[in-house]
């Protein structure tokens, strides 16, 4: 039986893989500190005798005994509310945190794969992106703690590649959304469904016209099992290419729950990129992958997982 170690395993993202994983066989090592993570995410995996969870920060030594087969590192705050509360964690555990983790797969012989963004690219020159555009990221600025971090992640990645020869893969996820995100995590998903759900008027950041492509995460969760399989080593795009402006996106929202609120508009975060969309002629080619979840039904799945999560009171 393969093993696999999972960081950010209560996550958002994390917890979706470990589910992945459990159900194609393998044992799964969850690892989490629960800084922005919610244990009830994986608690139905505790009674099963091929899940273990290590409550442990990966930005201080890692240690996990046995053998490793895979690692998948998604541990880090990721919406930004969150790392802008937590900045030196998040760049703590892009860096730090990476080479541990790069340092644990060279013992074990491991593969690993790297969770990075589309948040490399910063407020993009080019549209859409594809992996070869190195980006537009101001590193001082509020959200470079971020986009530095992960562009660290990045490089330190591909050394340990060139130089140890490791066997290493790296994703640039794009916007992603689905049930066990966070409702008060502040990405605009969550954002709007909350306040559609608790009678409150939908809050656009500057005048709506900026883009976002949104990819499910099943979607996105089967475009990483792809990659981690395949034999390619360099960065590769996974989202979902459908495009659409945050104020559009916001009467989908209005829509869809049927509330009788409104757009309302908010001044625009500082470096707030102004267009978002993946070039995913990489995936396509090489992992024969392409998102399958239309946002309609995304949506939908999402609305009636946030309603659910509202009807019980957390
Ligand atoms: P999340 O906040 O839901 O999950 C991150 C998890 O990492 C949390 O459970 C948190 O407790 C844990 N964590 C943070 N710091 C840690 C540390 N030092 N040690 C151990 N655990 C730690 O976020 P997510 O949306 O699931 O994102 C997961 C990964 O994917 C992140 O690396 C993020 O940068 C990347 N990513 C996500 C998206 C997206 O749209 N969700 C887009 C691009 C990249
Ligand atoms: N946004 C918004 N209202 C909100 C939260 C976010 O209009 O309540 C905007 C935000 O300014 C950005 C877009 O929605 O232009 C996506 O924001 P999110 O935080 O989800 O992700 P990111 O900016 O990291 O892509």
């Amino acid at each position: 039986m393969k093993r696999v170690l999972i960081t950010g395993a209560a996550g958002f993202l994390g917890s979706h893989l470990c589910d992945r994983f459990i159900k194609e066989g393998y044992q799964v090592v969850g690892m989490d500190n629960l800084l922005t993570g919610n244990i009830e995410n994986i608690e139905h995996l505790f009674p099963l005798k091929e899940f273990e969870f290590y409550y442990h920060d990966v930005s201080k030594f890692v240690h996990v005994a046995g053998k490793l087969d895979y690692i998948l590192h998604f541990a880090s705050p990721a919406s930004p509310i969150d790392y802008l509360k937590m900045p030196i964690q998040t760049l703590k555990v892009g860096s730090l945190g990476t080479h541990n983790l790069l340092g644990l797969a060279k013992e074990k012989k491991a593969r690993i794969l790297v969770a990075s963004t589309s948040e490399v690219y910063g407020d993009p020159h080019v549209h859409p992106q594809s992996e070869e555009y190195w980006g537009n990221v101001n590193s001082v600025g509020p959200r470079g703690v971020y986009d530095e971090a992960k562009r660290f992640q990045e490089a330190i990645t591909m050394a340990y590649h060139t130089y140890h020869n490791l066997e290493t893969r790296i994703v640039r996820i794009f916007n992603t959304y689905g049930p066990r995100m966070r409702l008060d995590d502040g990405r605009v998903l969550p954002a709007f469904m909350a306040q559609a759900l608790r009678g409150e008027d939908l809050t656009v950041f500057g005048d709506g016209s900026q883009t976002r492509s949104f990819c499910y995460v099943d979607d996105l969760i089967d475009g990483i099992y792809r990659l981690l399989l395949s034999d390619y080593h360099l960065p590769m795009n996974i989202g979902n290419p459908s495009e659409i402006t945050i104020k559009e996106f916001g009467e989908e929202i209005i829509k869809l729950t049927g509330t009788k609120q409104k757009l309302v508009y908010h001044p625009l975060p500082q470096d707030d990129p102004k267009q978002r969309c993946p070039d995913i002629t990489k995936a396509r080619e090489i992992l024969g992958w392409e998102p399958k979840v239309d946002r309609a039904e995304g949506l939908k799945l999402t609305y009636e997982y946030f309603k659910n999560k509202i009807e019980k009171g957390n």
